[in-house]
């Protein structure tokens, strides 16, 4: 997967010389427990503007459109999650992913590197999960206030599980709604162009994830939480845009990054 083409957009800018006017808007830097307590409160169906905006088909779709496709692909995610569980007898995406074959490993970083990327599915078989990102996770879910929003999760096991649904997609790839539905981009007499939705994808991955972990909120805020892990200022200016996509007002709560917050996204910058 592209865990987030926003977050590959922004690795892209660490590399080399990075424009600081670019992908570094003025923003100010939220807690990041402000950050998870406000995001955990928008309904996993409320993700779908957020969810669209990722979308390259996205001036295709209408609000309506994108509204009711975001509610198929949710139902999409859950209906494999429960016939997953069903099958396994498990909901531990570790166990499923041995009981399928899928090849899981956990490398530091992505090879060709120097972009924010937390997890991968490589056809035909094999997922990465990169543990520094994780690493960095786990480092902010020590925080009280923060395991009060997201409450005692397993990332990695949240990673893979949306990993795992793209497996499952390209296992199924012609009877799965996520990979079946189709826009019709033109038709001319008999001659059609057809074209799948990728962010339908990443919408039933999310929610094959939730309800695999039983997350009581949607996956996609870890999408911010993660992001926080290597930039605070990239993580709030998306949570700005998550809160905006959902009409809500976000914290005016600033915080002047602590020293070792700073210099950490500085490093990135200049590696
Ligand atoms: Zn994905």
């Amino acid at each position: 997967m592209d865990w987030k083409k926003w977050a590959k957009d922004f690795g892209n800018s660490m590399i080399g010389k990075p424009d600081p006017d670019r992908n570094m808007p003025d923003v100010a830097v939220r807690p990041v427990s402000v950050i998870t307590a406000d995001l955990v409160k928008i309904q996993e169906d409320h993700w779908w503007k957020y969810a669209f905006s990722r979308e390259p088909l996205n001036e295709k779709f209408d609000d309506a459109n994108r509204r009711n496709l975001m509610q198929q692909a949710i139902a999409c995610g859950r209906k494999y999650a429960d016939e997953c569980i069903q099958k396994y007898g498990t909901s531990d995406a570790k166990e499923l992913a041995k009981a399928v074959g899928l090849n899981v490993d956990y490398p530091e970083q992505p090879q060709n590197g120097r972009r924010v990327l937390f997890a991968e599915y490589r056809d035909p078989n094999a997922v990465h999960i990169y543990e520094d990102g994780v690493r960095r996770g786990k480092a902010m879910l020590e925080k009280e206030d923060v395991r009060k929003s997201l409450g005692d999760i397993d990332l990695e096991n949240i990673l893979l599980s949306h990993e795992l649904f793209h497996w499952i997609e390209k296992e199924n790839e012609n009877t799965i709604w996520s990979r079946t539905y189709e826009l019709e981009l033109w038709k001319v007499g008999p001659v059609k162009n057809h074209t799948h939705i990728a962010c339908l994808s990443e919408i039933a991955a999310m929610s094959f994830a939730k309800k695999l972990n039983q997350l009581p909120y949607s996956a996609y805020v870890l999408d911010a939480f993660l992001d926080y892990g290597y930039s605070p200022k990239a993580a709030s200016a998306l949570y700005e845009e998550m809160m905006a996509d959902d009409n809500r007002s976000p914290s005016r709560t600033a915080v002047k990054a602590p020293a070792e917050e700073t210099e950490e996204e500085d490093k990135n910058v200049r590696s």
